[in-house]
């Protein structure tokens, strides 16, 4: 339960901020309660303005790879910040950055970076129908990227939580150019372009899904949408808000051995501070203006403290994966989630979930969950039970069953203990 002070700094933020927050899920609705508000945050612990530590395993929804505060990353925007915060001419900074992500993601040859993940997705999808002069996108049901018109059509994440059909103030006619299938159906993607394959610029798609839980694809899934994507003429838009950098240095094109047209970035690539990026083929990329047609631009884009945070968080990452960090953050991950499960089965109650690279997932499921469907499927008022009980153990996972939860480089064993001694008081007692 959240303490005095944060309940009278929320009381206070609802006087003039809508629902209190920045962003709908913050305000806590599918749990219930009142929202913590942070003081501060220390590697993978989060203090709330009430003195309470939490084991952080939100990490601002997936960017602190770095858990908080870490040193390097602070000193890298403080020595930037010193030197100015904004200057409207490129710098070298924004070179390094993009040189790093070609380097690192073998299908990306140019980038443009921007400010945010939602940036990152409508931006690819305007160049997807540029380059392909179609006008309809599909995505799957329960995917999120980001809260552009196109992508508010069955998203997941936010949009789901607050059980939102479609937001009011899209326009039907842009709607309506958003096309659904479920996650991991090859069938319905093969038929959707049966129907209308002349008329689709672009799949885009999260190759792990993380706005509907975790949920990571069926074996041969992204490689049929690759191949029906090229058949067709098609885009194949990977969006890797979340995976990017985060299921590896090559993110799930790595992992899965699938190369998109284009892809998107945000999240990790930041360190926590704004940003997001978009690349691809160079052919494509070439369609952005200056060198094409394409326009989309950015006051703030390419910021030099979000480039130094990022670069010093891929720096680092980049050698960290030498000596098995991602391995790590995935057995740790396991180590959440089988323990859940037995749990689950001791106290008989439904469990189930999955963890990959630094991304892991809990349902109050039987399972198998691999799509929005089953996912919804999963008992949320039994999570928010689960939310709160282990929030009172002094652990945060999300504040919605249908997130991903997100590890970071420093939570050691000490954490992951803490986490599975808490998990089995909690679970003791939602089985009662
Ligand atoms: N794409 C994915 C997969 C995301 O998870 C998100 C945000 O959670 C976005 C896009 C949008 O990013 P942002 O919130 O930075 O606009």
């Amino acid at each position: 339960m959240a303490g005095e002070a944060s309940k009278t700094a929320y009381a206070r933020a609802q006087q003039v901020l809508v629902g209190g927050v920045n962003s709908p899920v913050r305000a806590f609705r599918a749990v219930g309660g009142t929202p913590y508000f942070a003081a501060y945050g220390e590697g993978p612990y989060l203090f709330d303005i009430d003195g309470n530590r939490y084991i952080d395993y939100l990490m601002s929804w997936g960017p602190l790879i770095w858990g908080h505060a870490h040193p390097e990353i602070v000193r890298a925007v403080a020595e930037t910040a010193a030197k100015g915060t904004s200057f409207g001419v490129p710098t070298e900074l924004e070179t390094e950055m993009a040189e790093t992500i070609c380097r690192l993601v073998p299908s990306v040859e140019k980038v443009r970076m921007v400010n945010s993940g939602t940036e990152a997705t409508m931006s690819a999808i305007r160049l997807a129908r540029a380059a392909t002069g179609r006008q309809y996108i599909v995505k799957c049901v329960g995917c999120y990227h980001g809260h552009a018109d196109s992508f508010l059509v069955k998203a997941g994440s936010g949009v789901a939580a607050l059980g939102l059909p479609d937001s009011p103030g899209v326009p039907q006619s842009t709607a309506e150019r958003t096309l659904t299938v479920p996650y991991n159906d090859e069938a319905a993607m093969r038929g959707l372009f049966a129907e209308r394959g002349a008329e689709i610029a672009a799949v885009i798609v999260e190759p792990v899904a993380g706005n509907m839980g975790c949920v990571r694809p069926l074996p041969g899934y992204l490689e049929a949408v690759r191949s029906i994507t090229k058949e067709q003429g098609a885009l194949l838009i990977f969006d890797e808000v979340i995976t990017g950098f985060r299921l590896g240095l090559g993110g799930a094109q790595e992992r899965f051995g699938v190369k998109a047209d284009l892809t998107t970035f945000g999240k990790v690539i930041g360190a926590g501070l704004p940003v997001g990026a978009y690349g691809g083929r160079r052919d494509l990329m070439q369609m952005i203006a200056p060198e094409g047609p394409v326009y989309q631009g950015g006051t703030l884009s390419g910021n030099p403290l979000a480039m130094a945070a990022g670069l010093t968080s891929l720096r680092m990452l980049e050698e960290a994966a030498k000596r098995g960090i991602y391995e790590q953050m995935e057995t740790y991950g396991r180590r959440l989630v089988d323990t859940f499960c037995d749990l689950g089965r001791k106290y008989g109650i439904p469990t189930t979930g999955d963890a990959i690279g630094g991304m892991f997932g809990l349902f109050f499921h039987d399972g198998p969950v691999v799509d929005f469907a089953t996912a919804s499927e999963s008992d949320q008022p039994l999570y928010a039970r689960f939310f709160h009980g282990m929030l009172a153990e002094g652990v945060a996972f999300a504040p919605a069953q249908l997130e991903s939860g997100f590890m970071s480089c420093v939570h050691s064993e000490s954490e992951i203990e803490q986490t599975l001694l808490a998990m089995e008081r909690v679970m003791a007692g939602l089985g009662r």
